[in-house]
């Protein structure tokens, strides 16, 4: 079977899975629960906010002309002729000599064309008739938040495949979307193959361990705002295993299954494939760990079969489900994103084929830098509970010192 196996580029197997997208649809959910969402609509606004000219402090809406003498030493008199809160409206006409007195964003009376601040006044009342004293002018226009400031109605203000933040969220609770429409999640089944997997709640048994894969991935996937759907572990047995996989692709959108893609005794997914009659699209990369990542086609499914060891599986997915199902929920990013860094530390390498090492990366005065998280075998999982990123280092090369420059797949 090894032989089989053609390696190709990192890069032309993103590409052959990315051609196969799918995308998905849409659905309506309550503005509560929208937030990480992907929005499915482009949102426009559909009126002008503010919505009327409305006053940004507590203070009195007055004629600016009425006051354009007044000074500390020679205030301004002005009859009070009215006191609204945020909500509330002065129904009648301002007139020459009057204020109203008014509170931050309550909407600005007819007639008046300016707000003095509450500290630039003194209240009185005289025969029960309330009066302002004006200690300072304003020009006319000053202190007034104008209809349309912030928004013009019409403005094309978050585009479709945003994911919702709570930024966009105000503006969607601004512009009345009580349901919000977003992105389908797709649903991922996730099946653990190997007969050493022992579920989480059991106790160690000899030969065995805990399969830690299938909860990685669950994670993973709601990482990437998709629904995981979890159909248990299978031994490494085919008949039941084809019969599993061909009863549970039925009930998901994607299917994930880790372990059993390699080339030994028990490694069934190849077989299984071709029972299932998929398509392979790739089964060896050109990369460390996964290389011998299989993902396959079956109608409008697609299978991922990711390696057994933890931090290949977890690469894997990163590379390969992680774009698929960004492009099914119709992102504006698709995959993780990537940036330039620099290593912090010497990485001696030996390898043909490109490796992504689980990594950490921090600011350094000013700079982007790149350390591993920990220990790197694709077998060993405790680096990847600290990384942040892969570090991608291009194959063929006897080693990248200190300093050079890589790119990293942020991964938060
Ligand atoms: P495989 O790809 O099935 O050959 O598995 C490669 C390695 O990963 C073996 O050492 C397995 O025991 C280990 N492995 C496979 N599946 C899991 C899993 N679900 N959780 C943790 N380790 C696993
Ligand atoms: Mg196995």
């Amino acid at each position: 079977m090894l032989n089989e196996r053609k390696p190709i580029p990192v890069t032309e197997a993103i590409q052959r899975v990315c051609d196969q997208y799918v995308t998905g649809e849409t659905e309506y959910v309550h503005l509560s629960d929208a937030y990480h969402r992907v929005l499915a609509e482009d949102l426009l606004a559909d009126q002008d906010v503010p919505g009327f000219d409305r006053s940004p402090y507590d203070g009195y809406a007055l004629r600016a002309q009425d006051i354009s003498q007044a000074t500390d030493k020679n205030p301004r008199v002005l009859e009070i002729v009215g006191h609204i809160g945020a909500g509330s409206v002065y129904s009648d006409r301002l007139e020459e000599g009057q204020a109203v007195r008014i509170m931050t964003g309550a909407k600005i009376p007819t007639g008046a064309d300016a707000v003095i601040m509450l500290e630039d006044t003194d209240m009185f009342e005289d025969k029960g008739i309330p009066f302002v004293s004006v200690k300072k002018s304003v020009k006319y226009h000053d202190n007034i938040s104008f209809q349309g400031e912030d928004i013009q109605k019409g403005t094309a203000l978050v585009e479709k495949g945003t994911v919702i933040n709570p930024g966009i969220t105000a503006l969607l609770a601004t512009f009345g979307y009580a349901e919000v429409p977003v992105a389908k999640k797709p649903v991922i089944g996730v099946i653990a193959t190997g007969s050493e997997l022992l579920e989480v709640d059991q106790p160690l048994e000899p030969g065995k361990i805990r399969n830690s894969n299938a909860y990685m991935t669950m994670a993973q996937i709601k990482r990437v705002g998709a629904i995981p759907k979890y159909f248990g572990q299978l031994t490494d047995d085919l008949p039941e295993s084809l019969a599993k996989m061909t009863e549970v692709i039925k009930e998901v959108d994607f299917l994930i299954t880790t372990g059993g893609v390699s080339v030994g005794d028990f490694d069934l997914l190849p077989e299984i494939y071709q029972e299932m009659q998929a398509d392979v699209l790739f089964n060896k990369v050109a990369m460390r760990p996964g290389s011998v990542t299989t993902v396959a086609t079956l109608q409008n499914q697609i299978l991922f079969g990711l390696s057994g060891n933890p931090s290949a599986c977890y690469v894997g997915f990163e590379l390969f489900t992680k774009p698929i199902i960004d492009y099914y929920l119709g992102k504006q990013e698709v995959g993780n994103q990537k940036k330039e860094a620099r290593l912090a530390v010497d990485i001696a390498k030996n390898n043909p084929f490109d490796r992504f090492i689980r990594g950490t990366y921090s600011i350094e005065q000013g700079e982007l830098f790149a350390r591993p998280a920990g220990k790197d075998k694709s077998n060993m999982v405790h680096s990847l509970a600290t990384a942040n990123c892969l570090i991608q280092l291009p194959g063929g090369s006897s080693g990248y010192e200190k300093g050079s420059q890589v790119t990293i797949h942020i991964l938060e």
